[in-house]
């Protein structure tokens, strides 16, 4: 028995033969070439760029023929990849300086972005290099004719092991034959763990060397709960894997026939509870697991790994795909919220000293706002085709929700100026992020439609502990009584103004919390599509009365210690009452 740890990417747990495959390293070798075949060889590195951007917009016809093109977003991405100038010209310049062939100065070239994707400090961003390498061997392979090993169709259960694998390959995965994946890069941000999710197979990932093993078509567990891999695990072993498959899946079946049921508390109150979305994949699993459409798309995947902004018509494409995903629910689109953590090419923030404090979210927005009125005209354009919802990020005063909505004003001119369709009466909220916001948030609430709290952020400032140091994360505190008084504060100045007060950070998906955040007056909870049927379980055991009561108990205290142990003491008192 073989014990491995990786990153739980995609839940469920499966048992089945693995398969280890290794489609992604195409070998090649480096070697010298005289000064007359420069051109030679740059002519063929030319050449296999311009095939493999053929053949990725074949697989792109191939895939929506047969997948639909809700699950394409990734092969956009790669085309984007392939047409960013600075691939061709880096490489070019290593044949001629270092007079090597163009497979080896390919290989340098991957080899310099690893190093600078593996400095980058967040994860998502860190993760994109999988999608530069599954391009980068795609060329390799385009040059050196060498065909991938295909991908294994009839061989009874498997588990697929590979040190990649790329979204273009998840999709042709036969689900029957397939029962959950390995690999050896990539996190829980990666586009393949992200459709993972979408497709509902388990996958554990970031599991080193583990195709380096002699270990095809032996006995293996993948725990997607745990990111635990064993391989010819004995008896007792496979026995608990069994049972805690059995349970997953009892647990999950029971929570899946929830899904028609209303999120309505004992007492009737009804409450939103939607999904956190970052790529129209997504959307299909926020409504199977039940959720009322998306209260969170996070615009940024669109901006990020690209030298220039995407224009108006790629951001309508992108967004409709969201929009078709989840009708006839409603969709919320936050405008980008780069910066900080969440880096764009081209912008300098290196030279930043405090990031989180800098040029990010609706700062850079109205920094730009031609730019900006793009992506608002993309989003005013989505919205005649179904309920959508736009918002601000990181708010911090009347006067930038003022300029976003002049700008909001702008673009509904510049479409009303050429025939273009839009919801002129397109809600418009903020986040709530900023403890300025929370001080404000009574004037603020007078200027848009509704509040939506990022509770994220918001810890990250009122505690001033980063969200992202793992060092600090005991201090990260969400029942924090600052962040309780906080919460309850954007709730009385939504209502005071007849607005709804949303959620949309981490703390909607936690279950413990939802007593407090319904007590508190919460409307709408959004949160990963994963959480939404736990919290609906939650939600519909609880009546308002008692779930207000216990929030303001939590008032009572001084200590984020002692609120925790007042609500664990209130939630086993509801147990044991529930029991006698
Ligand atoms: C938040 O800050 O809570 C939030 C939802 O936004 P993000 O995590 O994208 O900063
Ligand atoms: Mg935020």
């Amino acid at each position: 028995m073989r014990t491995f740890s990786g990153i739980a990417a995609s839940p469920g747990i499966a048992m089945g033969k693995l398969r280890i495959i290794d489609r992604n390293r195409v070998a090649v070798s480096e070697y010298p070439i005289p000064s007359e075949s420069v051109s030679h060889e740059t002519a063929r590195l030319a050449k296999a760029i311009d095939d493999t951007r053929s053949e990725l917009d074949q697989l792109k016809t191939r895939l929506a023929e047969s997948n639909g093109e809700e699950h394409l977003f990734f092969i956009e991405t790669h085309l984007m990849i392939l047409a960013d100038e600075r691939l061709i010209t880096e490489t070019t310049d290593i044949i001629r300086t270092g007079m090597i062939n163009a497979e080896g100065a390919l290989r340098r070239t991957l080899h310099r972005y690893r190093e600078t994707f593996s400095n980058i400090e967040d994860p998502y961003l860190r993760e994109r290099i999988s999608d530069v390498e599954t391009v980068i061997e795609r060329v390799l392979r385009s040059m050196t004719g060498e065909v991938a090993e295909p991908f294994p169709q009839n061989e009874g259960q498997i588990v697929i092991a590979a040190h990649d694998i790329s979204p273009a390959d998840l999709l042709q995965i036969n689900r029957r034959n397939v029962l959950a994946i390995i690999t050896g890069i990539g996190g829980r941000t990666s586009h393949t763990a992200i459709l993972a999710r979408a497709l509902e197979l388990p996958a554990v990932m970031g599991v080193d060397g583990i195709t380096n093993l002699l270990f095809d078509g032996h006995p293996v567990v993948v725990d997607g709960l745990s990111g635990a891999v064993v391989v010819d695990p004995d008896k007792e072993s496979f026995q608990n894997f069994l049972r805690r498959k059995q349970h997953y899946e009892y647990v999950e079946y029971e929570l899946l026939k929830t899904v028609p049921l209303p999120s309505v508390t004992l007492d009737g109150h009804l409450i939103q509870l939607r999904g956190n979305v970052e790529i129209p994949e997504e959307g299909g699993s926020v409504l199977a697991h039940g959720g009322d459409g998306v209260g969170l798309y996070r615009t940024e995947m669109l901006f990020m790994n690209r030298p220039s902004m995407p224009d108006e018509e790629e951001q309508l494409s992108v967004y409709r795909s969201m929009q078709k995903a989840i009708a006839p629910h409603s969709l919320t689109i936050r405008t980008l919220d780069a910066g900080g953590d969440k880096l764009l090419e081209g912008m300098d923030q290196t030279s930043e000293a405090n990031p989180a404090l800098g040029v990010r979210a609706i700062r850079i927005s109205l920094s730009m706002p031609d730019e900006f009125k793009k992506q608002l005209r993309a989003i005013l354009r989505v919205s005649a085709d179904g309920p959508v919802r736009v918002m601000f990020p990181m708010i911090s005063g009347l006067e930038e929700i003022r300029k976003a909505k002049a700008l909001l004003e702008e673009a509904k001119s510049d479409l009303a100026a050429c025939g273009i369709p839009y919801d002129s009466n397109i809600k418009v909220g903020v986040m709530i992020e900023i403890p300025a916001a929370v001080t404000l948030a009574d004037l603020l609430a007078r200027e848009v439609d509704f509040f939506s709290v990022g509770t994220n952020d918001l810890i990250q400032y009122t505690l001033a502990i980063d969200r992202s140091n793992e060092q600090l994360s005991e201090m990260y505190q969400p029942l924090h009584p600052a962040v309780l008084r906080s919460l309850r504060r954007i709730v009385q100045a939504a209502h005071g103004a007849r607005i709804p007060a949303c959620l949309c950070g981490e703390m909607a998906g936690e279950p413990l919390y939802l007593p407090v955040l319904l007590g508190l007056g919460f409307d709408e909870l959004s949160m990963g599509a994963g959480s939404i049927l736990r919290v609906k379980q939650i939600l519909r055991r609880c009546t308002l009365e008692r779930a207000s009561r216990m929030a303001e108990g939590c008032f009572a205290f001084s200590t984020t210690a002692e609120v925790v142990m007042y609500l664990k003491s209130q939630i086993t008192l509801d147990v044991a009452e529930s029991i006698d």
